[in-house]
């Protein structure tokens, strides 16, 4: 047996991740449907919990009618898609996904992908690779997956000051202006919860004759008269030239796309191999995300947009009360700082053994060290007695704690 030291070499880089207070435990939890957002946890002490921490942000994953059109679409084509989109892939489900997507964001085009992920990875490394002398100006805030995908472009990169419009300003004049340059950025940060100032860096890049790619994985379905994001609610999605998404979060269900020009979408689609070689979402994923986003655009939609809102700010109202120390920001993220990755580890697993509360704690390097945070995602199917519940919690624990308050 060799793969012995291949297993020592493997547990001391897990031991050293461990001493940091870094190790990842997985909850493993079942979702409970049509009573979110409880479910059973599979783990340590058992019975029921309220999730705290989704980002199935409106509960859409167990919508009626994205249920209903996921059981028919079964019914009528079965699980799989069967193929890559090029080889009997492509199902009609597919194909009107995608026009939904396209409507949803006011552009000509749209292209699925199996994740939000791979989409980020696919688009920007096959845009970076394949224009000549390239730039991609990246925020320094950017999700993994767009790390990931300028990675692979292998092309020239800057990282921009987060959110910092005069230091991109300054980055894009000493480029070649004739040169291609891509302005990566998101509309709602997810760990703090911010929100880009999208007109600034429209104007600037549009001065400097730069695409902008612009990430709405937390904002589609939540932001905007009909969840087309941030950049509908601001009237801006028209000068964006490339928005990307998710179906995985607050339409609920699975898989991630860009919209764009035909001819940006027509170019993505023939050359990003991560878009190319994989077996194509299950019809009823599509025909679920479809509904979903139906839903989301109509009444029902704003509805729940604005039950959304309010549960957040009851949240806040709350924490503020008991001088639970929390990042302010005009998002629905709630990110409780605690500071330390040993501490938050503690606090998340005596809120869920002791109060049946699940939130993941969050530590490097998903933020960076001395950040570590309980980030907790309020949805409109959290009632306020479960919110006061939270509250409360979180103020015995801070007192037990002896964590650092907030005074007023
Ligand atoms: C979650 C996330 C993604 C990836 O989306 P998935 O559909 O979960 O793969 C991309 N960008 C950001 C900012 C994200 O938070």
């Amino acid at each position: 047996m060799t793969s012995g030291r291949y297993d020592d070499h493997f547990r001391a880089q897990l031991d050293a991740l461990k001493d940091e207070g870094n190790y990842r435990v997985f909850a493993e939890l079942e979702r409970r449907c049509g009573a979110f957002p409880q479910a059973r946890n599979h783990g340590g002490q058992g019975g029921d919990v309220t999730v705290w921490c989704g980002n199935d942000y409106l509960g859409m994953g167990q919508h009626p009618k994205v249920l209903d059109a996921m059981h028919a679409t079964i019914d009528a084509c079965g699980a799989g898609a069967g193929g890559t989109r090029n080889i009997s892939g492509t199902t009609h489900a597919h194909v009107r996904l995608e026009r939904e997507l396209a409507d949803l964001h006011g552009k000509p085009a749209a292209l699925l992908f199996t994740s939000g992920y791979v989409s980020n990875w696919a688009a920007l490394s096959t845009l970076g690779a394949r224009l000549p002398g390239c730039t991609i100006l990246s925020d320094s805030l950017n999700h993994a997956s767009m790390i990931e995908g300028i990675r692979h472009a292998r092309c020239a990169k800057q990282v921009w000051r987060h959110n910092d419009v005069e230091d991109l300003d300054r980055r894009l004049s000493a480029l070649n202006p004739e040169a291609p340059k891509i302005v990566a950025f998101e509309s709602v940060y997810s760990m703090d919860g911010d929100i880009a100032p999208i007109a600034e860096i429209l104007d600037v890049a549009e001065t400097h004759n730069a695409m902008t790619y612009l990430d709405e994985v937390h904002a589609v379905g939540l932001y905007g008269p009909r969840g087309g994001g941030i950049a509908e609610r601001e009237g801006l999605a028209d000068r964006v030239t490339l928005i990307e998404g998710t179906l995985g979060k607050a339409f609920g269900v699975v898989g991630g796309y860009i919209t764009g020009s035909e001819a940006l979408v027509d170019f993505i689609r023939s050359f990003a191999s991560g878009f190319i070689f994989t077996t194509a979402l299950p019809p009823a994923i599509a025909a679920a995300a479809a509904e979903s986003i139906r839903v989301l655009k109509g009444f029902e939609g704003a509805r729940l947009r604005a039950a959304h809102q309010r549960k957040v700010a009851r949240l806040r109202d709350r924490l503020d009360a008991m001088g639970i120390p929390h990042l302010p920001n005009p998002s629905h993220i709630v990110p409780v700082m605690v500071k330390d990755p040993v501490k938050c580890r503690m606090l998340a697993d005596i809120l869920l053994d002791r109060y049946g509360i699940y939130v993941q704690p969050i530590n490097y390097p998903t933020v960076p060290k001395g950040a570590e945070r309980l980030r907790f995602t309020p949805s409109p199917l959290h009632s306020e007695t479960e919110i006061d519940r939270l509250a409360d919690a979180l103020h015995d624990l801070w007192s037990q704690c002896a964590l650092a308050r907030v005074v007023a």
